[in-house]
């Protein structure tokens, strides 16, 4: 089957995202029309890896499942220029090592690993992790690490970045958790990539991932059981 890479888009203007209304938004997405954030469109676990080095490049789209085009509009020229390339985190550390002889790729790899630390806020990541595992007690440990991590990004604007997320509202929580399992767990992203529409995408894996949210909260204090609140 062809693949389909989506196309993600740099706004020349500010924009917000028509699902969740976060904005302005550095990337977008555009589904019939509406313009909607990486998140809202389940790319938001992807990373940006600039053009301009080919090898590089070839090797981290290779070794992506899910992978999305970046452009931007030049109004001179009147066309979209390619930007880069969003890839999964793992297949660009994969493909960094693999051109570990470059010492560029290095650097790189340095500058996002102090970007991820600076913009981890502790404290948040540590409390949405045990709540996370509070609710999923069967959850491996360090796939909880990566959820609380990426939920807490600064700037984010994610689950633990909000009012919702600070308050741990168990909804919200489960939403983080069901978008890891979706990407991870569900061959979802393998369907985006062939071009299925998301919400379509959606419906096709649900049951899978309420196999793997039951599996993990197994052993999980049942709170509508009778005599709780
Ligand atoms: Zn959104």
């Amino acid at each position: 089957m062809d693949l389909v890479a989506p196309v993600v888009v740099e706004p020349l203007r500010r924009r917000r995202c028509s699902e969740c209304l976060r904005g302005p938004l550095e990337r977008m997405v555009v589904e019939f029309n509406a313009l909607v954030c990486l998140d809202c469109a389940d790319l938001g676990h992807l990373v940006f890896l600039r053009r301009g080095d080919t090898a590089l490049t070839r090797r981290a789209r290779e070794g992506s499942t899910l992978w999305a085009v970046v452009v931007r509009h030049n109004r001179r020229r009147t066309r979209y220029e390619r930007q880069g390339l969003l890839v999964e985190e793992a297949a660009l550390a994969r493909a960094e090592a693999a051109c570990l002889a470059d010492a560029e790729a290095r650097a790189r790899r340095r500058a996002r690993d102090a970007a991820r630390r600076a913009a981890g806020d502790v404290e948040i990541t540590a409390t949405l992790r045990a709540e996370i595992l509070r609710l999923f007690p069967s959850c491996p440990g360090d796939r909880a690490t990566e959820i609380s991590e990426h939920a807490s990004a600064k700037g984010s604007g994610r689950v633990g970045r909000t009012a919702a997320g600070r308050s741990l509202d168990r909804g919200a929580v489960t939403a983080a958790v069901r978008a890891s399992v979706r990407h991870v767990d569900t061959p979802y992203d393998s369907l985006l990539m062939r071009g299925v529409p998301r919400h379509q995408a959606r419906t096709r894996v649900a049951p899978a991932i309420e196999t793997v949210l039951r599996a993990w909260r197994h052993g999980a204090e049942d709170t509508r059981g009778p005599g709780r609140g």
